[in-house]
């Protein structure tokens, strides 16, 4: 099928006034942004339902892209017919036999905003469905779940058709709820919790904490990669590499074996807080889920959350890792973490942490070391990258390594 223009309908789009025009221009330019390498398309955005005229590009290469963008809730590639009934007859002919089986039951679903047009939207559905069973009769209709709907908008610059109504990604425009700091370590659950971060409208950038010479530059590609993942979904993300090492080393040599899991915890957190409020974020997404491990136990959580009151925003906490490793296959991050390269609470997890580590226990440990001094080292020896749509981190070994899995 030739066809001229996609129609977007918009995601959940419950809240009205100011919101809406948020809602709808943060779209615009997502949608924009994602399609920036095609030429000659035009984007107009309307209170109800945004189109883009293909002129000329392939309808299907556009598809492709869309599907990434969240605040879609579905949308149509459609052709656009002058405004007299033999084209519209020629038009609704061809897509029904290029998406219709022979056999199948079928329906016209017309909307009209101009209301000058000849037929009403009643007229319509009769001509048009008249007219197709009359050129194939072994179609018929039916009301309720046809196979297949012809769905015809009469508007003023003239009619549209098409049969297909293609799910978008749902929730809402990213970027629509500010920014959120995303602690992604090398494992399943965290590349998942940004997903749904994005998802919900929270641009994210990666905080990522590594420990040279204990984790390998494998390590750090690896979080880098999971990274480009998550790019189709925002354009490009910032990638944030944390020196970890020295506090651990800290850590581990002045405190006890069973609080080394919640005090490093608890500076990692402290110092996502920090980047947090130097990017301008407003909450920390994580990939924790209740009682997955030690460090997640309720607990646990009680004593290392102490050191924000910074919202906390655990994607995942609530999935069963089953259903967490479902949607990372969906959004194709499972391959890439499972790789086996250590990353920095590997190297120094202690052999039998806490699980209901004292919050009050915590705090007094943590004042033999120098907490401040600590973080601001690390701070200032931040590694910032910008991860975009066609980067690669993989080494030829991680390949030939991630091939044998
Ligand atoms: P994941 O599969 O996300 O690694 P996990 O089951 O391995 O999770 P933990 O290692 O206990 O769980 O980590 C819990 C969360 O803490 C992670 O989901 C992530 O958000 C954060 N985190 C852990 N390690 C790092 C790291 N090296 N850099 C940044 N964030 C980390
Ligand atoms: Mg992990």
């Amino acid at each position: 099928m030739q066809y001229t223009e996609i129609m977007i309908r918009y995601g959940e789009l419950s809240t009205k006034g100011r919101n809406r025009k948020d809602f709808i221009g943060r779209l615009n330019g997502n949608v924009t942004k994602a399609l920036h390498e095609f030429n000659n398309l035009t984007i107009r955005p309307k209170h109800d339902r945004m189109h883009i005229e293909l002129n000329g590009n392939d309808a299907y290469e556009v598809i492709a892209r869309l599907k990434n963008v969240f605040g879609i809730q579905n949308f149509s590639p459609m052709v656009k017919v002058a405004k007299n009934m033999d084209d519209v007859h020629h038009a609704a002919l061809a897509l029904i036999q290029a998406t219709a089986d022979k056999n199948a039951s079928f329906k016209v679903n017309t909307r009209r905003s101009d209301h000058s047009f000849a037929l009403d939207t009643n007229e319509m559905n009769l001509d048009l469905g008249g007219y197709l069973l009359k050129r194939m009769p072994t179609l018929h209709v039916q009301m309720k779940q046809p196979d297949v709907t012809l769905y015809v908008e009469v508007r003023k610059e003239g009619i549209f058709l098409t049969t297909e109504k293609i799910p978008g990604a749902g929730g809402m425009p990213v970027g629509s709820a500010g920014k959120g700091m995303l602690m992604l370590s090398g494992g399943i659950d965290s590349p998942v919790a940004g997903y749904y971060a994005l998802k919900r409208g929270i641009d994210i950038e990666m905080v990522h904490f590594f420990s040279p010479p204990y984790t390998s530059d494998n390590a750090l590609a690896k979080a880098k990669e999971l990274t480009t993942k998550l790019v189709p979904y925002v354009g490009s993300i910032t990638f944030i590499a944390v020196p970890f090492a020295e506090i651990q080393e800290e850590i581990k040599s002045k405190l006890p074996e069973s609080y080394l899991m919640t005090i490093q915890r608890r500076f990692m957190l402290r110092l996502a807080d920090r980047i947090r409020a130097i990017r301008g974020g407003l909450a920390i997404i994580n990939g924790e889920s209740v009682g997955q491990v030690a460090s997640q136990t309720l607990e646990s959580m009680v004593a290392i959350n102490d050191v924000t009151a910074t919202p906390i925003i655990r994607p995942v906490a609530t999935m069963d890792k089953n259903e967490i490793i479902d949607v990372a296959k969906k959004i194709d991050t499972y391959d890439l973490s499972i790789l086996p390269f250590a990353d920095s609470c590997t190297v120094f997890a202690p052999k039998s942490p806490k699980t209901k580590p004292s919050l009050e226990k915590a705090r007094y440990y943590e004042q033999q070391l120098d907490v401040e001094g600590l973080i601001k080292r690390s701070l200032d020896n931040l590694q910032i990258t910008e991860v975009k749509a066609n980067d690669h981190f993989l080494n030829n070994d991680m390949e030939e390594i991630a091939s044998l899995l």
